[in-house]
């Protein structure tokens, strides 16, 4: 899969699946615009790459924010003259809870850096982007897109869905540009994310009884994914191995989704 030399922006790089993807890409030659809002778990990735003998920018914001997600891109091409690829994968579980119990600020900032954050990332990367052609992947979930079995994860699964819409978008937007959109769905990976999602105590009450005997991921008896799994799905996606792909979404999920629609 051919990516070497070309400059990767990717955000949410500090952890879970975009650490996971910096790295894999970064060993495959591609130089890494690695955003994330948390420096310290930014240094990780930045030290793993470097101690690899890759190439990689840190690249702290916050996605939310324009001024921050512009700045960053021109950072980065200040850096390396140009953005080949972009993985839009920065996000947050937020809050988990009945639809009276979430306040109109749980859903925004769900909303603000899942969604708003994607817009901004692919708003500010395009431009370079149009220079030579290049691929965008986005990072929504089976919840939202095709698992609504998660109750109180309302705002999570709008923001989710509205990737994948927003991607499909900007796939026919941007194909004249010689520029692939596609969106990858996750189900259970192993990640930090755990640690950005508040669930209401409420929330058994308000659950329809979904239980499977057998374990809710058919391919694995249970088992979450790992990262690095979907770092795979992430390579092949930038890399022209893909290159008649766009527009789509790709579950990564060991059949998760099959089973809890
Ligand atoms: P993670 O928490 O391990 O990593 C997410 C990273 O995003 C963290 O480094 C965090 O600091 C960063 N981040 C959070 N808010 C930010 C902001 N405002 N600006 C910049 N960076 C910010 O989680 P992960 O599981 O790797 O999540 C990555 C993506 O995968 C998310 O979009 C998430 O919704 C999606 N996803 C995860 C799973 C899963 O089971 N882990 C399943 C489906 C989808």
């Amino acid at each position: 899969m051919q990516i070497d030399e070309s400059v990767v922006f990717i955000t949410g790089a500090g952890s879970g699946i975009g650490q996971a993807a910096a790295i894999l890409l970064a060993k495959q030659g591609a130089k890494i615009g690695a955003l994330d809002i948390s420096d310290e778990q930014l240094k990780e990735t930045i030290d793993t790459i470097t101690a690899d003998g890759g190439q990689v920018i840190g690249l702290p914001a916050d996605v939310s924010q324009p001024y921050h997600v512009e700045q960053a891109v021109q950072q980065l091409v200040d850096k390396w003259g140009r953005i080949d690829a972009v993985f839009a994968n920065a996000g947050i579980n937020g809050k988990w809870a009945p639809i009276e119990e979430l306040t109109a600020d749980d859903w925004d900032k769900t909303l603000n850096i899942n969604l708003k954050g994607t817009f901004l990332t692919v708003k500010y990367a395009a431009p370079h982007l149009k220079k030579q052609g290049g691929s965008i992947v986005v990072t929504a979930s089976v919840n939202g897109t095709r698992m609504f079995s998660n109750t109180g994860a309302s705002a999570y699964s709008s923001s989710k869905a509205g990737q994948v819409a927003f991607t499909k978008m900007i796939a026919l937007e941007l194909a004249k540009y010689k520029i692939r959109a596609n969106v990858i769905c996750p189900g259970a990976i192993t990640t930090n994310i755990g640690e950005n999602t508040q669930k209401s105590d409420n929330l058994a009450a308000e659950k329809p009884p979904v239980d499977f005997p057998e374990g809710s991921i058919p391919l694995t008896h249970g088992q979450p994914g790992r990262s690095e799994d979907v770092a795979q799905l992430v390579l092949f996606l930038v890399s022209d191995a893909s290159k008649h792909i766009s527009g789509t979404e790709i579950w990564i999920d060991g059949a998760q989704s099959l089973l809890m629609g």
